[in-house]
């Protein structure tokens, strides 16, 4: 049997990898079953302004849920479809129904910008700025509503091509964010490079804030640093009033995390907005 390449490049025989790929091969099966038979779907979280608490745009998530199974998470799933390349068409499917959500919004008078995760893979196939471009035509939705989120991995991963990329879909109006940001590569300076309009602050570092002066002081000169280049900066995963008040007066325009909303259904997201208004 020819076995693709692993996460880390190669791959040799033990009881315990068989074991890993008897696991991959089940959630293989079941996100091809799931794309033919539409049982992917969003959900939506609320990003908020840390200034003033109302929700400014929302996160789109993959959820998995096969009847009568437990739900399988997107740290299960993902690294599966990216391993197998099906990250391409389930990545393609998410873009176009976000963007088919977010015209929703935008045709009710409620429109809110909405941010879609991007895999390394997904942005290295062939034709995704004219796959992108021809969702936003047919959705018709206005493209500073869309929100693209990558890795500082996906972001190095491709050269200058990717660069180039990036610099094409940004002047088609959409916003791109460094997701994860100062788990990757971490070179700083590489920041003045990437063609990019905000970063989100990695949970890991607003989980230690509070506890651990080092990450306080690490997470601030981050903060400082993306502003000074002009990024606007989100924190993601901020659970506490601590956090929250923390990440605030260091200087964060936005917030997300299970304190302002866990990932909920487009409808619970929409009925926010209406009492927000309301
Ligand atoms: P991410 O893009 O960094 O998304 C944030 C993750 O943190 C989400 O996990 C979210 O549910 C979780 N989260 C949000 N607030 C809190 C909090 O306050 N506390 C804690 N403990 N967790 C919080 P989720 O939905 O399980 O997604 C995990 C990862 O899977 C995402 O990380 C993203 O990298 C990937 N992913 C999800 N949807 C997609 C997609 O459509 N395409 C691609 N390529 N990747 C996706
Ligand atoms: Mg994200
Ligand atoms: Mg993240
Ligand atoms: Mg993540």
């Amino acid at each position: 049997e020819v076995k693709t390449q692993g996460r880390h490049g190669y791959c040799f025989y033990s009881p315990e990898m068989s074991q890993r790929s008897v696991a991959s091969q089940r959630i293989e099966n079941v996100l091809r079953h799931a794309l033919a038979h539409g049982e992917l779907s969003l959900q939506y979280q609320p990003k908020v302004d840390a200034a003033l608490g109302h929700i400014v745009g929302a996160e789109a998530l993959l959820r998995l849920q096969v009847e009568g199974k437990d739900a399988f998470l997107p740290d299960q799933f993902i690294p599966v479809a990216e391993d197998t390349g099906l990250i391409v068409s389930i990545g393609t499917w998410a873009l176009r129904e976000a963007c088919v959500q977010a015209r929703h919004w935008q045709r009710e008078g409620r429109p809110i910008p909405i941010s879609v995760n991007v895999s390394p893979l997904q942005i290295q196939y062939a034709g995704f700025y004219e796959r992108l471009d021809s969702i936003l035509c047919e959705t018709g939705l206005d493209p500073a509503l869309l929100e693209l989120e990558l890795t500082e991995r996906t972001v190095m991963s491709g050269g200058d091509g990717t660069i180039r990329l990036l610099r094409r879909i940004r002047q088609r109006g959409v916003r791109l964010s460094l997701d994860d940001f100062g788990t990757g590569y971490s070179s700083l300076s590489y920041l003045k490079h990437f063609p990019v309009d905000a970063l989100k602050i990695d949970r890991a570092f607003v989980r230690d804030i509070t506890q651990d002066p080092e990450t306080a002081a690490i997470t601030s000169a981050i903060i400082a640093m993306a502003r000074s280049l002009n990024k606007d900066v989100i924190a993601e995963g901020v659970e506490t009033e601590l956090q929250s008040t923390f990440l605030r007066e260091a200087g964060c325009s936005q917030m997300q995390g299970f304190l302002f909303g866990a990932p909920m259904s487009a409808d619970a997201l929409h009925q926010r907005l209406v009492e927000q208004v309301a």
